[in-house]
């Protein structure tokens, strides 16, 4: 008596609150849908595995009221029990749905209590594989046929690994179906933003080879990855049978978010170890600590990864927070864009957590809020990526740009070089050439002057017998007769000694002019070959034309006077004539001696006279090449 007396008082002073919340949730006719959080009981099967009915049998002092819009008892070793009374008050005899909306729950057991006894008995949880539900869907649905006008329990057993999160939502189905289209809308939007983007970065990464996108690319996939596993979508697509992996993914994609995160906001905001030793360190070090966890929660189990994981993912968020005010501060522009992303993504975030902690009510946008804000993030930082990228290839082109204007400047001196260097040699070529020029004159008045005797102004001896040698050449070559007249003065010798040299030397000029006076052909050659002596050369004549010139020649030297004072004096020539066509090429000796001859018989004969040479007859002579 007196024990019971107690516990009344137990209960009225400990439990009151409680038990004025212990009423059943109840349903009618006009419901759609109601959270069963509040009207929820738990307790914690802390000593050893609990059958249902020594649980039914459990005290109701042992059991603990929820009394809050949401079931969340963290993570922790503990199994637990939950009780719900619903109360129908409806007529409609349809099943409802009870939705267990936390789908990474590892072992749950939903009994149905009607009347005192068991009716329903379902077994699920991410343990199993995911078509041995009830109802194909991400989150555990048990359809629930419930009493009209009646009261049924209903009691499940929770054992997980993961944060012991329950979520009670009863629906009327086609409110469900209802709420479940926007929902499968959102979802396919915000998947089909994510893969086009990936697609789309991947491609961009292809062609420009710049790895800031190949890390953007790991970020957005690994983001919606771990939501798709967080969410269920994965484990009902990707990989329905594998029940281990459908925890560890959760792990190695969070990680993997905060790697490729790292990877990327490090290359897009230029947090480079010199402009930010401590930064870059520090994001550095996080991503090396994430790809280990990323690798490590492959094999090592959910229970021992998830709070690591989550104060990594914790850590990862603030710094690239702070990364990107930094950069901001920093005026970095790839900054401002890389900011807003990182505040619609947490943004995100903290409406969902808000929502699970009811500060905000449980809609279809905070339900979505983590995926509305992480696709308007992906937008914008594939925006900001491309901005970026647009920017560098300015800067790029700017680059080009000014090389080429470097380039041409560069040209244009080589060229203004080169023309100056081409006129410089223009310049000396002329020079060049008007020194050749001038040289070859200079060598043509030499060649002149020491061709021309210096006192007659007829040629010297040296150009006499140049000419002459080819002329006998020629001659023999062609069968031409040539004549060579040999002229001396008579009696010089006399006449110098009478009237000296000067005048001798006036004599011998006057003796030139009569003689070049009769040289008129351009192939003749008059030349003094020394002393009083004159040579005339005449190619292609025969000794009936020789004996004209030579005749001509020493009548106009008679002829001509020669005043000195008063007293007028007269010269004589005596001319030898040899004329002959050469049988060999080499006859000048012989000509000349010839014509050497005449001129002694002329001298002979009394001088002032012609005589032309008698050997050899001409037509002896044997014409060339036979
Ligand atoms: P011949 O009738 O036999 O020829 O008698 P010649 O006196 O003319 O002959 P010779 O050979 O004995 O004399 C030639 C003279 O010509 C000798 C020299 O006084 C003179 N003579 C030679 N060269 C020159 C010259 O360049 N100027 C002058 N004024 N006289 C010269
Ligand atoms: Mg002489
Ligand atoms: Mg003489």
């Amino acid at each position: 008596m007196n024990r019971t007396l107690v516990q009344l008082l137990l209960v009225l002073v400990a439990g009151l609150p409680m038990l004025a919340l212990a009423q059943p949730a109840t349903w009618d006719d006009h419901s759609r849908r109601m959270e069963l959080s509040p009207f929820v009981e738990y307790w914690p099967e802390s000593s050893g595995p609990a059958s249902l009915d020594s649980v039914r049998e459990l005290p109701d002092s042992q059991w603990q009221r929820n009394g809050k819009d949401s079931v969340s008892l963290g993570y922790g070793d503990d199994v637990y029990w939950f009780r719900v009374q619903i109360e129908n008050q409806g007529q409609a005899t349809d099943p409802l749905l009870l939705e267990i909306g936390y789908p990474v729950l590892d072992h749950i057991e939903v009994y149905l209590i009607d009347d005192g006894k068991m009716t329903e008995r379902h077994f699920l949880g991410d343990k199993k594989p995911f078509y041995d539900r009830l109802i194909y869907h991400r989150n555990f649905l048990v359809p629930l046929s419930l009493p009209t006008d009646g009261n049924v329990s209903v009691y499940l057993r929770i054992d997980t690994t993961s944060s012991m999160q329950v979520p009670l939502t009863l629906w009327d189905q086609d409110a469900y179906y209802v709420a479940e289209q926007s929902r499968s809308m959102f979802e396919g939007i915000y998947f089909g933003i994510v893969l086009v983007m990936i697609l789309y970065n991947l491609f961009v990464y292809m062609a420009v080879g710049e790895r800031s996108f190949l890390y953007y690319v790991g970020y957005i996939s690994a983001m919606p990855l771990f939501l798709a596993s967080l969410h269920g979508v994965s484990f009902q697509y990707l990989w329905p049978e594998a029940t281990r992996w459908n925890d560890q993914a959760i792990i190695v994609f969070l990680n993997l978010v905060v790697f490729f995160g790292g990877a990327f906001s490090i290359r897009f905001i230029n947090v480079t170890r010199r402009n930010h030793p401590i930064l870059n360190r520090l994001t550095a070090s996080l991503m090396i600590v994430a790809g280990l966890m990323a690798a490590a929660g492959i094999l090592v189990p959910y229970r021992l990864m998830i709070l690591p994981t989550i104060l990594v993912a914790f850590l990862g968020c603030t710094t690239m927070l702070v990364l990107s005010i930094v950069r901001w501060i920093k005026k970095d522009p790839a900054a401002r864009y890389y900011a807003l992303a990182w505040v619609f993504m947490l943004f995100g975030g903290i409406v969902l957590a808000l929502s699970k902690f009811t500060m905000l009510p449980r809609n279809l946008l905070t339900e979505n809020a983590t995926q509305v804000g992480s696709a308007i993030g992906v937008i914008l930082l594939s925006l900001a990526l491309a901005d970026r990228l647009n920017k560098e290839k300015k800067c790029a082109f700017e680059a080009q740009q000014r090389l080429l204007q470097e380039e041409r400047k560069a040209r244009m001196a080589q060229e203004e070089s080169l023309r100056v260097q081409q006129e410089a040699n223009t310049l000396l070529e002329q020079r060049v050439h008007e020194r050749t020029r001038d040289l070859e004159s200079l060598n043509e008045q030499l060649r002149e002057l020491s061709s021309t005797d210096a006192l007659t102004g007829l040629k010297n001896r040296g150009h006499f017998d140049r000419v002459f040698s080819s002329a006998v050449v020629k001659a023999y070559r062609f069968g031409q007769p040539l004549s060579l007249l040999l002229l001396d003065i008579d009696h010089f010798k006399t006449f110098n000694d009478t009237y000296g040299h000067l005048v001798g030397d006036d004599c011998l000029q006057m003796v030139a002019d009569c003689i070049h006076r009769y040289v008129t052909r351009p192939e003749d050659l008059a030349a003094r070959y020394g002393g009083e002596e004159f040579v005339v050369l005449l190619p292609d004549t025969p000794e009936e034309g020789a004996l004209r010139v030579a005749e001509k020649i020493r009548q106009e030297i008679e002829k001509t006077g020669f005043r000195i004072s008063d007293e007028v004096l007269h010269l004589t020539v005596s001319i030898g004539v040899c004329s002959n066509c050469p049988n060999e090429a080499d006859a000048t000796k012989t000509i000349f001696c010839w014509a050497d001859g005449a001129l002694y018989e002329a001298k002979e004969r009394g001088r002032n006279q012609v005589v032309a040479s008698k050997l050899p007859p001409v037509q002896e002579v044997a014409p060339a090449g036979t």
